[in-house]
C-alpha cells in the first residue's frame, strides 16, 4: 500500500534519510523506533510531502506522490497524520475539528460529515466532549480527537508520529488502547513511538532506523528478544 524506493533526503549537508526502502502492505502496523535524530518523523513527514524527497520514489496504493495541486491533496487526505502536539484547531469545538477535513477536502455533506463525526468520537470514547473546545481537553481527551480526526478523512493509512509522549503518563494508556484497537480493526499504520509495550502487542514488524537508515527489520518478538544489529542491541539496551 505504501511503498518507499531508495529514497534518500538532505537538510542542507545532513543526509537525514539514507536508501530507505520500505513496503507497508494493507491492515499492517509498522513501528519505527531508533535514536533521536535517526529520522523517523522526517521519513512520516516525507510520506504525505510535508518533506519534499531529493530522489526515489514513494507510492500510495500504486499512484506515486504529485508534486503538488489538486492530487497532492487528494493524496495528502489518503494519508492521516496524528502528531505528538495533536494539532488541533484550538478556535473549532471537537465536532468541527472531525467534520472540516470531511466537508472541506472530501466535499462530504454536512450532515453525513456530523454523523461520522459522532460515530467516531464514539468509537475514541468522547462523544460527550463533541461541543468542548480543545483547551477544555486533557491531552489524552485531545489526542483522541486528533485520532477521531484523521479516521474522517477515511484515509488509506495513518501515520503517528510519538501520539503519546506529550502525554502525562496517566493518559499514554487510554490513547494506545484506542490505537491497540484501529490496528485490531485492520487499519494500515506506520507508528513511531517509543512505547515499546504496544511495538509487541499491536506490531506486525519493527522497523530500527538509526543515522537515517532502515539497520534492521523484523517481526516485534524477533526484534526485541533476539535483535540483528549491534545498533539495535545498544539502543534496546538503554529503553527496555
Ligand atoms: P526524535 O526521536 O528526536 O523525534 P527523529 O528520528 O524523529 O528524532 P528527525 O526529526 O527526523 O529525527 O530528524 C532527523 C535529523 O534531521 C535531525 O538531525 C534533525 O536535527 C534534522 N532535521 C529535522 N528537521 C529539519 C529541518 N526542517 N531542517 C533542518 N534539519 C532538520
Ligand atoms: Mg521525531
Amino acid at each position: 500500500l505504501v511503498v518507499l524506493t531508495d529514497v534518500n533526503k538532505h537538510f542542507g549537508e545532513l543526509h537525514v534519510l539514507r536508501d530507505i526502502n520500505l513496503t507497508v502492505h494493507s491492515g499492517e502496523v509498522v513501528v519505527v523506533i531508533g535514536p533521536s535524530g535517526s529520522g523517523k518523523s522526517t521519513l512520516c513527514r516525507t510520506v504525505n510531502r510535508l518533506e519534499p524527497i531529493d530522489n526515489g520514489t514513494i507510492t500510495i496504493d500504486g499512484q506515486p506522490l504529485p508534486e503538488e495541486g489538486r492530487g497532492l491533496a487528494r493524496l495528502r487526505s489518503d494519508v492521516g497524520m496524528v502528531f505528538q502536539s495533536f494539532n488541533l484547531f484550538s478556535h473549532k469545538t471537537v465536532l468541527e475539528n472531525v467534520t472540516l477535513g470531511p466537508v472541506k477536502v472530501r466535499k462530504v455533506n454536512k450532515s453525513e460529515a456530523h454523523e461520522t463525526a459522532i460515530r467516531l468520537l464514539e468509537r475514541v470514547g468522547i462523544a460527550d466532549q463533541a461541543d468542548k473546545y480543545p483547551a477544555q481537553l486533557s491531552g489524552g481527551q485531545q489526542q483522541r480527537v486528533a485520532i477521531a480526526r484523521a479516521l474522517a478523512m477515511n484515509p488509506k493509512v495513518i501515520m503517528f508520529d510519538e501520539p503519546t509522549s506529550a502525554l502525562d503518563p496517566e493518559m499514554v494508556q487510554e490513547v494506545l488502547d484506542v490505537m491497540t484497537s484501529l490496528a485490531r480493526e485492520g487499519m494500515t499504520m506506520i507508528v513511531v513511538t517509543h512505547e515499546m509495550g504496544f511495538a509487541r502487542r499491536a506490531a506486525d514488524r519493527v522497523v530500527f532506523m538509526a543515522d537515517g537508515r532502515i539497520v534492521e527489520e523484523n517481526t516485534p518478538d524477533e526484534f526485541f528478544t533476539n535483535p540483528a544489529s549491534e545498533r539495535a542491541r545498544d539502543f534496546l539496551s538503554k529503553i527496555l
